[in-house]
């Protein structure tokens, strides 16, 4: 968390809380070091994405722990941020070229940034591991989106107009290590997996990338090293062009285009019913 001065004496703090492991080891983590340092401002906020007998499990789990641990906990769903969930949203979807994961993303975003809000949070904090990075990397590697690679530097960087942070404490530690601190801490976790998740190429990745470590220990962490080091290069680069972001013209917000990400899928969604 020092490395890339993720954390100050005065913030709240908005841990987005998924159900899944890295989350709550995450909020377990923050909760014990707020105490130590006497800190307070820890909230808990969960999104119910709307995908049947998928969510329903982990909400409880989210619940029962944050009561456990003390922290107060914030859930809102898609429906209730955007009018659908994402069982709908997967139905009303003009072409499976929209993947569940690249809307389900989008919306993520979305909802993180007006809850962190609405508690008046400035910083989030987010369980994302170094697999995940890496996963994300590739896919936009893959993809040709440099401008999400540059983005995707650590050190975390303030946007819209409440100026909040995001930032990703376990992004250096392995996925492995995630799950054995949650089952050396007792902490419950979601085992059901996303009924869409066969939708994205992150499983392949993810397999991919964890087969080369077993036979090259280390491999993935200097993978993350060359990650770290090329989008510091390509935001430094474009640090001029990336400050002259625009505002969407439907809701407002930040946006790279006339229209921002989230605005853009409820217009396709809403003309292919
Ligand atoms: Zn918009």
């Amino acid at each position: 968390m020092q490395k890339f001065s993720m954390l100050s004496h005065s913030d709240k703090v908005a841990v987005g809380v998924s159900g899944g492991k890295d989350s709550l080891a995450l909020l377990y983590v923050l909760k014990k070091f707020f105490e130590e340092h006497d800190r307070t401002k820890l909230v808990a906020i969960t999104i119910d994405e709307g995908i049947h007998g998928y969510r329903d499990e982990s909400l409880q789990i989210v619940k029962d722990f944050c009561s456990q641990i003390k922290v107060e906990t914030n859930i809102s769903s898609y429906k209730d941020l955007f009018g659908l969930g994402m069982d709908q949203a997967m139905q009303e979807r003009p072409s499976e070229k929209m993947t569940s994961c690249s809307m389900c993303g989008t919306f993520r975003r979305r909802a993180i940034d007006i809850m962190a809000e609405s508690v008046g949070a400035n910083v989030v904090a987010t369980g994302h591991n170094l697999d995940d990075h890496l996963q994300t990397f590739m896919i936009n590697l893959l993809s040709g989106d440099t401008e999400r690679i540059c983005w995707m530097y650590p050190e975390p960087v303030q946007y819209g107009p409440n100026g909040l942070r995001k930032v990703k404490p376990f992004v250096e530690i392995y996925e492995h290590e995630i799950v054995f601190y949650a089952v050396l801490r007792d902490i419950p976790f979601q085992s059901e997996e996303c009924p869409y998740m066969h939708e994205s190429i992150r499983t392949e990745l993810r397999e991919f990338l964890n087969k080369l470590e077993t036979g090259h220990a280390g491999i993935k962490y200097n993978a993350y090293n060359s990650m770290t080091k090329i989008s510091k290069m390509l935001k430094t680069s474009s640090m001029r062009s990336l400050s002259h972001s625009k505002e969407c013209l439907a809701c407002g917000r930040n946006s790279t285009g006339s229209i921002c990400s989230v605005c853009k899928t409820l217009q396709v969604l809403a003309k292919s019913t």
